[in-house]
């Protein structure tokens, strides 16, 4: 994807080519002079199995996947979800266009051929509030799809397995539930007609009637043959019946089934699949839910490191917190600092200068030993009462509560002499760059803690 920019730094006009025909298609993403275009309008389309096909062939390519598609009528649910939708004007396409075009500037292009997850991250990534949502079509088998996934994986992976996967590995999380289904353990249909059935020989052929159990033989039948010239007798024992309670009662079984004549009080309920035929127990169904789910930050920052891999996540081992509480956390010391007593506390960024380089030359799994071997003895110089967290750009935050000027200088070169610790025997070793603060004394007027971790960047 080209940026919207020209060398000069002007606003390019966008290209959006119009696809037609699914004959179109080769053609529009040939090697032209002016290479790709930066997006698609489906246009017209005949037939709607046309512009599903043109779709489907964007999505599962290598380097038009995250391309914005719009649709120029609305089709289905389906295209809906995994093109850029329906956009009324130009004008408008081409702000969204833009939009997307811009968020993928911080994705490094080359990754998402090697990795299906990252571009379904970056698809999710490039579009701001997108969602990976199931959409139902009533007359497929399974009456749920994630089309994107279905489109971007060209079909070859199964959503359900692959969204347990992303989840797992914490790059997604659950949004609103929107359905829970029950399918066929055979073939996995959805379309299951529920029948009540004798639990006794399970025929469908089972009625409800009134039973009546005299009290002077002690035997049961159906009402109606307890009624004879319109008074009430046994027919086994020929007892007149006057008075329910004394006489007679009504039990509580009132079905009875017509092929092997057994009474029961609740039918059983079975489950017949209409597409293969198997008659299943309700428990022995298979349960899928269909949530929405989102781009967590984990997902993110993999989408902006390029790596499902995460490198950095060891640092999270260093008594992390989460970004939000920790911005509370340092806000409320900052506070807590201007109050007398003075009680001094340090705030540490630690910023990882090389890795990108390193990684290049000594590979992904050399930087992943020296970031562990770099983050043991980290956790050796951090108190218990020290907390970190982690920024968006990766660099390590360390709250250090009750140190003042003297130990935080003590702090920092003990952390730059860790440089060490990764030092490889090519000479080789991860840069790290210590910046400090001490407070209250070198907070700024009114700064809050976001802006203070920015100052200190610079
Ligand atoms: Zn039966
Ligand atoms: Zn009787
Ligand atoms: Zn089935």
């Amino acid at each position: 994807m080209k940026e919207g920019k020209d060398m000069d730094g002007k606003e390019r006009k966008l290209h959006l080519a119009f696809l037609e025909h699914p004959d179109d298609l080769p053609g529009a993403l040939a090697d032209r002079e002016e290479g790709l275009p930066d997006g698609f309008i489906l246009s017209g389309c005949g037939k709607k199995e046309d512009c599903r096909m043109i779709l489907k062939e964007i999505r599962k390519g290598d380097d038009t996947a995250l391309l914005p598609v719009f649709l120029d009528e609305f089709l289905s649910n389906e295209e809906q979800e995994a093109s850029d939708g329906l956009a009324r004007t130009r004008e408008e396409m081409e702000v969204l266009a833009g939009n997307i075009i811009k968020r993928f500037r911080d994705v490094d292009e080359n990754t998402l051929k090697k990795s299906l997850d990252l571009r379904l991250l970056a698809f999710l990534y490039t579009r701001e509030e997108k969602k990976l949502r199931p959409v139902l079509d009533p007359l497929s088998r399974g009456l749920y799809s994630y089309p994107l996934m279905d489109y971007l994986s060209g079909g070859l992976l199964e959503s359900s397995g692959w969204i347990a996967e992303l989840l797992e590995k914490g790059y997604i999380r659950e949004e609103d539930l929107v359905d829970r289904i029950r399918k066929c353990p055979k073939c996995d249909g959805a379309h299951l007609n529920y029948v009540d059935v004798c639990p006794f020989c399970r025929s469908m052929d089972i009625r409800q009637v009134s039973f009546i159990h005299c009290f002077t033989c002690g035997r049961v039948g159906p009402e109606d043959s307890f009624i004879r010239e319109g008074v009430m007798q046994c027919p086994y024992c020929g007892a007149r019946l006057r008075h329910i309670g004394s006489d007679y009662d009504k039990p509580t079984d009132n079905y009875i089934c017509g092929s092997c004549s057994q009474t029961f009080a609740e039918p059983e309920v079975s489950c017949r699949c209409f597409l293969c035929g198997t008659w299943s127990l309700t428990e022995n169904l298979s349960v899928r839910t269909y949530r929405e789910y989102a781009l967590s930050d984990k997902g993110i920052l993999a989408v902006r490191s390029g790596s499902t891999e995460d490198l950095y996540s060891v640092l999270d081992t260093l008594n992390y917190m989460k970004p939000e509480p920790f911005r509370h956390l340092l806000n409320w010391q900052l506070d807590l600092s201007e109050r007398p007593p003075d009680e001094p506390f340090c705030l540490m960024i630690i910023s990882f200068q090389n890795i990108g380089e390193v990684r290049e030359s000594a590979g992904w799994r050399k930087v992943s030993e020296m970031m562990d071997s770099l983050t043991k003895r980290l956790r050796g110089i951090i108190r218990k009462t020290d907390i970190s967290t982690r920024t968006s750009a990766n660099d390590l935050l360390l709250l250090l509560p009750k140190t003042g000027k003297k130990g935080c200088v003590v702090l920092a070169s003990k952390v730059k002499e860790l440089e060490d610790v990764t030092r490889q025997p090519d000479g080789t070793y991860l840069e790290l760059l210590v910046k400090t603060a001490v407070f209250p004394g070198d907070r700024q007027n009114g700064e809050d803690g976001v802006s203070l971790v920015a100052r200190l960047k610079g």
